[in-house]
Protein backbone atom coordinates (compact mmCIF):
# COMPACT_ATOMS: atom_id res chain seq x y z
CA UNK A 1 0.00 0.00 0.00
CA UNK A 2 1.45 3.60 -1.06
CA UNK A 3 2.83 6.18 1.93
CA UNK A 4 -0.16 8.25 1.40
CA UNK A 5 -2.85 5.90 1.68
CA UNK A 6 -1.40 4.53 4.91
CA UNK A 7 -1.19 7.84 6.01
CA UNK A 8 -4.88 8.74 5.23
CA UNK A 9 -6.15 5.81 7.02
CA UNK A 10 -4.12 6.87 10.16
CA UNK A 11 -5.36 10.36 10.36
CA UNK A 12 -8.65 8.73 9.70
CA UNK A 13 -8.44 6.62 12.77
CA UNK A 14 -6.92 8.86 15.02
CA UNK A 15 -9.53 11.43 14.45
CA UNK A 16 -12.13 8.57 15.31
CA UNK A 17 -10.45 8.00 18.72
CA UNK A 18 -9.88 12.03 19.59
CA UNK A 19 -13.90 12.31 18.76
CA UNK A 20 -14.37 9.54 20.94
CA UNK A 21 -12.34 10.36 24.01
CA UNK A 22 -13.69 14.27 23.32
CA UNK A 23 -17.29 12.72 23.13
CA UNK A 24 -16.59 10.45 26.56
CA UNK A 25 -15.62 13.97 29.10
CA UNK A 26 -18.61 15.95 27.69
CA UNK A 27 -20.99 13.17 28.57
CA UNK A 28 -19.23 13.09 32.01
CA UNK A 29 -19.28 16.66 32.45
CA UNK A 30 -23.49 16.33 31.27
CA UNK A 31 -23.85 13.60 34.53
CA UNK A 32 -21.91 15.68 36.46
CA UNK A 33 -23.80 18.62 36.33
CA UNK A 34 -27.08 16.80 36.55
CA UNK A 35 -26.17 14.65 39.37
CA UNK A 36 -28.72 15.04 42.83
CA UNK A 37 -31.97 16.36 40.65
CA UNK A 38 -34.35 13.47 41.13
CA UNK A 39 -36.79 14.92 38.91
CA UNK A 40 -36.22 12.73 35.70
CA UNK A 41 -34.41 10.18 37.51
CA UNK A 42 -36.71 7.25 35.72
CA UNK A 43 -35.78 8.65 32.69
CA UNK A 44 -32.09 9.64 33.23
CA UNK A 45 -31.72 6.28 34.21
CA UNK A 46 -33.37 5.15 31.03
CA UNK A 47 -31.04 7.13 28.96
CA UNK A 48 -28.32 6.16 31.06
CA UNK A 49 -28.86 2.42 30.86
CA UNK A 50 -29.06 3.58 26.43
CA UNK A 51 -26.42 5.64 26.53
CA UNK A 52 -24.08 2.24 27.97
CA UNK A 53 -25.13 0.14 25.28
CA UNK A 54 -24.35 2.84 22.38
CA UNK A 55 -20.30 3.44 24.26
CA UNK A 56 -20.42 -0.40 24.75
CA UNK A 57 -20.90 -1.11 21.14
CA UNK A 58 -18.74 2.45 20.26
CA UNK A 59 -15.69 0.68 23.01
CA UNK A 60 -15.85 -1.93 20.21
CA UNK A 61 -15.50 -0.27 17.90
CA UNK A 62 -12.63 1.79 18.92
CA UNK A 63 -10.98 -0.79 20.14
CA UNK A 64 -11.12 -2.06 16.43
CA UNK A 65 -9.23 1.29 14.88
CA UNK A 66 -6.78 1.01 17.92
CA UNK A 67 -5.82 -2.21 16.50
CA UNK A 68 -5.67 -1.21 12.79
CA UNK A 69 -3.80 2.01 13.51
CA UNK A 70 -1.52 -0.90 15.83
CA UNK A 71 -1.31 -2.56 12.24
CA UNK A 72 0.06 1.00 10.92
CA UNK A 73 2.66 1.15 13.21
CA UNK A 74 3.72 -2.22 12.74
CA UNK A 75 3.81 -1.67 8.47
CA UNK A 76 0.95 -4.73 8.69
CA UNK A 77 -1.74 -2.42 7.83
CA UNK A 78 -3.62 -3.71 4.59
CA UNK A 79 -2.89 -7.27 4.81
CA UNK A 80 -4.86 -9.86 5.72
CA UNK A 81 -3.45 -11.26 8.86
CA UNK A 82 -4.80 -14.95 7.91
CA UNK A 83 -3.10 -15.26 4.56
CA UNK A 84 -1.17 -12.23 4.26
CA UNK A 85 -2.58 -11.12 0.82
CA UNK A 86 -3.19 -7.51 0.19
CA UNK A 87 -7.16 -7.04 1.54
CA UNK A 88 -7.81 -4.37 -1.57
CA UNK A 89 -8.51 -0.55 -1.65
CA UNK A 90 -11.77 -1.08 -2.33
CA UNK A 91 -12.25 -3.47 1.06
CA UNK A 92 -10.40 -0.68 3.14
CA UNK A 93 -12.31 1.99 2.20
CA UNK A 94 -15.61 0.73 2.91
CA UNK A 95 -14.50 -1.00 6.36
CA UNK A 96 -11.33 0.44 6.76
CA UNK A 97 -10.78 -1.52 10.33
CA UNK A 98 -10.75 -5.00 8.01
CA UNK A 99 -8.20 -7.44 9.37
CA UNK A 100 -8.86 -9.87 6.76
CA UNK A 101 -9.17 -10.21 3.28
CA UNK A 102 -12.70 -11.01 1.89
CA UNK A 103 -11.82 -14.78 1.25
CA UNK A 104 -10.76 -15.33 4.49
CA UNK A 105 -13.50 -13.24 6.15
CA UNK A 106 -16.14 -15.04 4.24
CA UNK A 107 -14.09 -18.82 5.65
CA UNK A 108 -14.64 -17.27 8.89
CA UNK A 109 -18.02 -16.26 8.62
CA UNK A 110 -18.82 -19.83 7.73
CA UNK A 111 -17.09 -20.88 10.36
CA UNK A 112 -19.34 -18.84 12.93
CA UNK A 113 -22.61 -20.56 10.86
CA UNK A 114 -21.28 -24.49 11.42
CA UNK A 115 -20.77 -23.00 15.30
CA UNK A 116 -24.01 -20.93 15.58
CA UNK A 117 -25.77 -24.25 14.09
CA UNK A 118 -24.00 -26.45 16.74
CA UNK A 119 -24.80 -24.20 19.59
CA UNK A 120 -28.54 -25.56 19.18
CA UNK A 121 -28.29 -28.75 19.29
CA UNK A 122 -29.46 -30.16 22.24
CA UNK A 123 -25.47 -32.40 22.92
CA UNK A 124 -23.73 -28.97 23.70
CA UNK A 125 -22.56 -28.23 26.84
CA UNK A 126 -23.76 -25.09 28.27
CA UNK A 127 -20.77 -22.97 28.76
CA UNK A 128 -19.70 -23.50 25.08
CA UNK A 129 -22.83 -21.94 24.20
CA UNK A 130 -22.33 -18.59 25.81
CA UNK A 131 -19.14 -18.56 24.11
CA UNK A 132 -21.08 -18.68 20.70
CA UNK A 133 -24.11 -16.25 21.66
CA UNK A 134 -21.15 -13.92 22.77
CA UNK A 135 -19.14 -14.29 19.52
CA UNK A 136 -22.09 -14.25 16.92
CA UNK A 137 -23.89 -10.95 18.70
CA UNK A 138 -19.93 -9.43 18.12
CA UNK A 139 -19.84 -10.43 15.04
CA UNK A 140 -23.33 -9.00 13.44
CA UNK A 141 -22.23 -6.19 15.31
CA UNK A 142 -19.34 -6.19 13.33
CA UNK A 143 -21.06 -6.53 9.96
CA UNK A 144 -23.43 -3.72 11.00
CA UNK A 145 -20.37 -0.74 12.04
ZN1 LIG B 1 -6.84 -13.70 3.61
Amino acid sequence: MKGVDVENFKNYFISIIEEFDGETKVKEEINLSTRGDEVDLYNSEKEHSLELKLRGRNLHYIKKVKAALQRIEEGHFGECAECGVEIGMNRLTARPTAHLCIGCKEEQERDEGKRVDRMFHPSQKKRGSFINVKKMTEESFEKSA
